[in-house]
Parts: structure tokens; C-alpha cells; sequence
């Protein structure tokens, strides 16, 4: 196929697809899904071999949020019967941090609920890494507190956070319909903030909201543009309880394609399967791998995965191995630029760095649409970009709401 061909040259080389190459990944049929697969693992392979970076959420305070993004389980008016709790002290978050850091996970992802942080969040959050690194010094500390203010990433850096989180989430033309208290120009603000205070910038997107092909690309060549060292790619969990919860509009064969289009477009970044792994891959969960080279242990922030044990034996079965400690993420000319970019010392520095997360705007963990299902045979030889909202069934069952880790007397999921 001239096309995965012409891709993958390009990846290989680091290069960029075109705007329409990149839409023709989403077009590609079932039937090319392997070879769509094969291709953006051989870009994988080039660039990050065969390590899975482990990254692990801890919800510092979940739930009761202003802001009404229609995704999230704790939006404004959110009908969804997540955990709700104020945040939790330095000690317990530190503890939650250290059961992921002990199933394999290299990045602890610190998420907050909320607009953006108080001065005080920020003293908060200090305290927090504080705890982090004085268990273990090694730690890569992502925060996802929402909006920054002026001077607040500047704080985050100096207590020792390595990166932080901010999803675009979806493209600038469809951004009012799905958040209307905030802007896309806030969240570009507050990543170039991040980034501009030697953050490694972490910021992805969520499919499967009801937006179109078109809007896909845009948003991941933004990111591309925006020079986000890791890409968080959510698959809308439609949580019952938020505006989103009918729209079921994926299957496992689009979460793969939209993986693929992901990496080809930043072949060299990290690229994560963020919330919704479980609920829309279901058993072609291995197969992202190929694509992706990070992915959250254990739970999210307001829903479960799958156990932590599971994500570890998914990973050793289908060959992959998991990023160690003291390994970089970004291969070392990304780790450059992106130590250029923040001023010579951002997360990414030292031997590679990324990014991590999703949180409080990120992985929360769900919502979906369903509708009618399209016949396996329809599936298969219609392009993707056919397939009518409400292609995948609504898999209720596969929605959990976290009842266990931080914020519970349970023990966490690592
Ligand atoms: S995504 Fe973040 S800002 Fe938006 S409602 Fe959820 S917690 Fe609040």
C-alpha cells in the first residue's frame, strides 16, 4: 500500500505526513488494519523499541468541579456517582503514589479537579512532590492542575515537578461544544506556560465525542505544533450522568487507526493509550501496544481498569518490556529540543524524559455514546470515515466507577 509505505519512510526519518495522509489513515478499511498496525510499529520500534513507560494516576481531589467540559465525570452539574473528596494530604497522596511506583510505573501523574490552582493548591501540591521524591528521588512528577496563572509554573518547576498535563482535547473549530467555560486558547496558554517554565509539556486528545476526521487531525497536528513531548490519547468513556453518555461512536478498529494517525503524525513523541484502554480495545489491547509506547497502570481517575498485574502480563506476552526507571522516554534528539525549548533543564532533559498524564483534564475515565451497531460485514468493507456515530455498541458494562486507591479505605489497583 503506497500510502503505509510512504508513511512509515516517513516516520522512520522522523518526518511529519501530510495533513491528507494523515486523514487517509483514518479512511483505511478493516481489511488494511494490520498492515496499518505493522507500519506505525515499525515507526514505533524505530524510535522507543519495545518499552512501555508506566505511568500512574493519583486523583488528588475528585469530583465538584466549576468548569462544565461535557467529557468529564466531575464537571458542573455531573449526574455520575464518582468519589467526591477535597485534597488529600501530602502523606496519603504520597502513599497512593508509591503502590504504582511499586507495580512498574516510572511517572506519577498528581491530578486536581478544578479551573485552575490557587496559590495555596500550589503550596499544596510542593508538599506533595515533597513526600514523592523523598521516597523515591527518581519519581518523574507530572501535575495536571488545570488553567496556570501567571508564575505557577515557574513554582511547579522549582518544587520539582518534572511535567505537566493539558489537554487540547479536540480541534479549535469544535472546542465550544464540548467545554463553554473555558477556551482551546486557554489551554494552548496555559501548555506554552508549562513548556515556557521548562515543564515538559504533556497534552493530548479524547476521540470518540462526536467529532469528525477532520477535527481529529486538527487537533493532533496542534499538538504537533505545540511541541508536546507525550500525547495522551483518551477514548471518551461515556460515564451515565454527563451530556456525553450516549455517545458510543467507537470501535477497537478506529481506537487503532486513530493510534496509528497519532504516531505517524509525531512519530518520535511519546505517545499514550490513556483512559478508555479497556472499555473501547477491549481484547485488541495488545495490538495498540505496537503502536503507543506508554500507557496508565491500574485505574483512572473516576473509573477502573483493568487490574495492574493485567496491564503487566498484556505487556510481557505481547513482548514488550517495561521502561525502567533510569531509561529515557524521547529518543535523545527529542530530549534535546525539548531541553532547548525549556531552557536547557526541562523534564525531558537528562537522558530523554516525555511526559506523562491526563488528569483533572485528562484521563478521567469516561463517557460514551451508543447507538446502533454497524454489521461486522458493513465493518469490513466500508472506510472508517463512513462509519456512522454509534458504530461501536454501548458497553455499560465495561464502565466501572473507581471505588478504591486514593480517596477510599480500599487498597489502590498497581
Ligand atoms: S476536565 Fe478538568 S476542568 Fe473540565 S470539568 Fe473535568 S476536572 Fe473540571
Amino acid at each position: 500500500m503506497d500510502l503505509l509505505d510512504t508513511l512509515t519512510a516517513k516516520g522512520l526519518r522522523g518526518e511529519t505526513p501530510t495533513r491528507e495522509e494523515a486523514l487517509a489513515v483514518l479512511a483505511t478499511t478493516d481489511d488494511d488494519l494490520l498492515d496499518v498496525v505493522a507500519a506505525a510499529g515499525r515507526v514505533r520500534r524505530r524510535w522507543f523499541g519495545r518499552r512501555v513507560k508506566l505511568n500512574y494516576l493519583v486523583n488528588l481531589k475528585s469530583g465538584l468541579c466549576p468548569e462544565d467540559c461535557s467529557y468529564c465525570s466531575q464537571r458542573l452539574g455531573s449526574k455520575a456517582e464518582i468519589l467526591k473528596y477535597t485534597w488529600l494530604k501530602p502523606g496519603q497522596a504520597a502513599e497512593a503514589a508509591k503502590a504504582g511506583v511499586s507495580g512498574g510505573a516510572k511517572r506519577v501523574c498528581l491530578v486536581a479537579s478544578g479551573r485552575g490552582p490557587t496559590d495555596r493548591d500550589i503550596d499544596r501540591v510542593t508538599d506533595t512532590v515533597a513526600a514523592i521524591k523523598e521516597a523515591d528521588p527518581a519519581v518523574e512528577v507530572c501535575a495536571c492542575l488545570g488553567l496556570l496563572s501567571d508564575n505557577q509554573a515557574e513554582r511547579l518547576k522549582a518544587a520539582g515537578v518534572d511535567a505537566y498535563n493539558h489537554n487540547l482535547n479536540t480541534s479549535e473549530g469544535t472546542y465550544g461544544d464540548i467545554a463553554t467555560t473555558h477556551t482551546y486558547a486557554d489551554r494552548v496558554d496555559t501548555v506554552q506556560k508549562a513548556h515556557g517554565a521548562g515543564l515538559s509539556a504533556c497534552s493530548g486528545l479524547i476521540a470518540g465525542m462526536g467529532e469528525s476526521d477532520d477535527d481529529l487531525v486538527d487537533v493532533v497536528f496542534a499538538l504537533r505544533e505545540l511541541g508536546s513531548d507525550s500525547v495522551p490519547v483518551n477514548f471518551l468513556i461515556p460515564f451515565e450522568g454527563t451530556p456525553l453518555a450516549k455517545e458510543w461512536n467507537l470501535t477497537p478498529q478506529r481506537c487503532l487507526r486513530i493510534l496509528a494517525m497519532v504516531r505517524f503524525v509525531n512519530p518520535d513523541t511519546e505517545v499514550r493509550i490513556a483512559g478508555g484502554r479497556e472499555v473501547h480495545l477491549r481484547s485488541l489491547q495488545p495490538l495498540g501496544l505496537h503502536i503507543a509506547n506508554s500507557i496508565f497502570l491500574g485505574d483512572y481517575l473516576t473509573s477502573e481498569g483493568q487490574a495492574g498485574q493485567a496491564d503487566l502480563d498484556m505487556i510481557r506476552d505481547a513482548g514488550f518490556e517495561v521502561e525502567g526507571m533510569g531509561e529515557g522516554t524521547l529518543p535523545r534528539h527529542r530530549a534535546d529540543i525539548a531541553a532547548q525549548a525549556s531552557g536547557g533543564c526541562g523534564a525531558a532533559a537528562p537522558a530523554a524524559g516525555g511526559c506523562g498524564s491526563g488528569g483533572g483534564c485528562g484521563p478521567c475515565g469516561g463517557h460514551a455514546h451508543g447507538e446502533a451497531a454497524t454489521g461486522p460485514e458493513a465493518a469490513a468493507t466500508e472506510p472508517a470515515d463512513s462509519e456512522p456515530a454509534g458504530a461501536d455498541e454501548a458497553r455499560t458494562d465495561l464502565v466501572r466507577v473507581r471505588r478504591r486507591g486514593a480517596g477510599t479505605e480500599l487498597a489502590p489497583n498497581a
